[in-house]
């Protein structure tokens, strides 16, 4: 046992229960996507489609969208106490879930949406990279940061949806020079609108990536 458990004792992320970091009552009840799905974009549908109510009429730069769990439930918590507490070993708990759910995308290399600088820099944790570096551990592909963001757009939270595309269009950039893989696998934390990964995916297709397959933890779903 490390310095650091004796003095924080592992607790689950979602309940608080003292053992490990995802109890296995929280573990169990987590919302899978594992139902019917939107081939497009990952929406949990009534049936397999091609397009869904959300994404068809918009203009998507990646191929497919997948996430593991819905945005509900214990979830919320669950990510909210992984990414404001910067709890690090969850990363692996949470790659485990997510290669449970989704089989693994057929692209040379992962990558993953990059930190908005400033609150990145306060807490010093990146989870979609952090996500991205045990994803690229299971599904043995290697892990390659290829974008950074560019100038600061305003927080996407309380955008409407053409107001979010906006926002960060033209907002990500592959680092000078680098040339992605002919199809990659994008990683982030969560998926919300789709704007923030379909930026990032246009950046990358931009240098002459082709593909661009989209793996999320988890998914919200827009109320209608
Ligand atoms: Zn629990
Ligand atoms: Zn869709």
């Amino acid at each position: 046992m490390s310095l650091l458990e004796l003095l924080f004792p592992l607790r689950c992320a979602a309940c608080g229960e003292p053992g490990n970091e995802l109890c296995e009552r929280c573990r169990e009840r987590l919302p899978r996507l594992c139902g019917p799905l939107c081939e497009r974009c990952g929406a949990p549908t009534a049936w397999p489609v091609a397009r869904c109510l959300e994404c068809s009429g918009r203009r998507i730069a990646f191929a497919s969208a997948r996430s593991a769990l819905l945005y509900a439930g214990a979830v919320p918590s669950l990510v909210g106490a992984w990414k404001e507490r910067g709890l690090r070993r969850l990363a692996a708990v949470l790659a485990e879930l997510v290669s449970e759910t989704i089989p693994p995308p057929q692209v040379k290399a992962l990558t993953c949406v990059p930190a908005q600088h400033e609150r990145a820099l306060s807490r010093g944790f990146h989870p979609a990279r952090a996500l991205a570096l045990e994803l690229a551990r299971i599904w043995e592909l290697p892990f390659v940061p290829l974008l950074e963001r560019v100038g600061s757009p305003r927080r996407q939270r309380g955008l409407a949806l053409s107001e979010r595309s906006r926002n960060v269009a033209g907002a990500f950039v592959t680092f000078s020079g680098a040339r992605p893989p002919i199809n990659i696998c994008l990683i982030d934390d969560v998926y919300t609108s789709g704007a923030t990964t379909s930026a990032c995916a246009s950046a990358l297709r931009k240098v002459g990536c082709r593909r661009v397959e989209v793996v999320a933890l988890a998914r919200a779903v827009r109320e209608r």
